[in-house]
């Protein structure tokens, strides 16, 4: 019976979380910069009752549930931070902040906890167990704000934790997982190859650092194709080689840029070895010193598979079986990565395109929008799946 209220309570709720997500789309914040949307989430939280914390790990939020009865902690996380991106949507709930814009959906994230938390405070008697509500600042910006959520003390007494997130490239309905790995280790190089320079008719006077960076970029190559198992998976990719200015002038350096995406620790820490020791010998075989810096973004987001299945079992209380759609893990990143690394949880998707009505934008795109029933199946699932958590008798 529970269970049915509380969607029923969630289908009354819908036009306010469509009016809540609306709000937070129109008046977006940037990594780091939060001030209204902590503000905004902490307001609503407390109106309804809720205990709450602010400035946890900087611009973090926190609220609790506590249930009528005793039981477990489930805590659901929120992030609610935007992107430098000019919104190129014309829509009446547009961003109002020139060159800033929820483009990955973090404002329907938001609106679903806050209509989901709404939803729950009117049964919170009948609860066994507390309902925790992290609202995390910086997603999108290394070193993110997880992390410092989690020092700050944001899991204390959580026994499990499950975070959604839009996928455009899904239609609305459907409902994807992952038992394992979900997404990527993201980690950032910079090399520069100090060479000597001059004319470009006396080569043999010089040290050129384009040649020589020219053939470390090929033998990078060897690190995914002939150092990796080829049963894991890692991408090394280039993405910026800059040398010189003119025709006949040899430059003193040169700087590559790149991205290294990875899932098991021990292949993250092969890379980073491999990439170092191919420069320090590619550049030794050529005379050349080297800079090298590895900067490690957010660890690779790997699901428990318990929480996973009693995300999947919860599920189906929302969407016919059909579609809820397994998938492998892909090359993005997320720190709710560290979250995982602490407590036993899950990482998952809801779709939420509509060709019909335009919504086929990925995220980070300047027109990404959402069909806004997301907001409804997203609520719907976390009610599933805390009453599957936390009640013996959750129907
Ligand atoms: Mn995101």
């Amino acid at each position: 019976m529970l269970l049915k209220d509380l969607f029923e309570r969630l289908e009354e709720l819908y036009p306010e979380m469509v009016r809540v997500r609306r709000e937070l789309h129109m008046n977006p914040e940037l990594s780091f910069q939060e001030k209204h949307t902590p503000e905004f989430i902490a307001a609503y939280q407390r109106e309804l009752g809720l205990e709450v914390q602010t400035g946890v790990g900087g611009n973090g939020v926190v609220a609790k549930i506590e249930g009528g009865k005793p039981g477990k902690t489930i805590a659901f996380r929120a992030d609610f931070d935007a992107l430098p991106i000019n919104e190129e949507n014309d829509v009446p709930y547009r961003s109002k902040v020139p060159g800033v814009m929820h483009a990955c959906g973090h404002d329907a994230h938001t609106a679903i906890v806050l209509g989901l938390s709404k939803a729950l405070m009117d049964v919170k008697d009948q609860l066994e167990g507390n309902v925790v509500f992290i609202h995390q600042h910086a997603e999108e910006l290394n070193p993110g704000g997880a992390k410092a959520m989690i020092e700050d003390g944001c899991l204390e007494g959580v026994d499990c934790i499950y975070a959604l997130h839009m996928e455009n490239y899904f239609p609305i309905g459907k409902i994807i997982y992952s038992n394992d790995y979900i997404l990527a280790a993201s980690d950032e190089f910079e090399i520069e190859v100090i060479g000597r320079g001059g004319h470009g008719a006396f080569p043999h006077d010089t040290v050129d650092p384009i040649v020589i960076t020219s053939q470390l970029v090929c033998n990078l190559q060897q690190i995914v194709s002939r150092r990796v198992d080829p049963m894991h998976s890692a991408v090394l990719s280039v993405g910026s080689f800059h040398a010189g200015k003119a025709h006949n002038v040899i430059p003193d350096k040169a700087v590559l840029k790149g991205t290294i995406r990875t899932f098991d620790s021990e292949v993250r820490d092969l890379m980073e070895r491999e990439l170092e020791r191919i420069t320090s010998h590619t550049c030794q075989a050529a005379g050349a010193k080297y800079e090298f810096h590895y900067e490690r973004g957010y660890p690779a987001t790997r699901n428990h598979l318990e929480e996973t299945q009693l995300l999947v079992e919860s599920a189906k209380e929302v969407v016919p079986v059909e579609d809820i759609v397994s998938i492998p893990p892909n090359m993005g990143g997320e720190d709710f990565s560290y979250f995982l690394e602490k407590v036993p949880g899950s990482y998952f998707f809801i779709g939420s395109a509509n060709e019909e009505k335009g919504f086929v934008y990925p995220y980070h795109h300047p027109k990404f929008d959402i069909d806004e029933q997301a907001l409804l199946i997203g609520a719907k699932t976390y009610a599933a799946v805390a009453m599957r958590y936390l009640m013996k008798n959750p129907r």
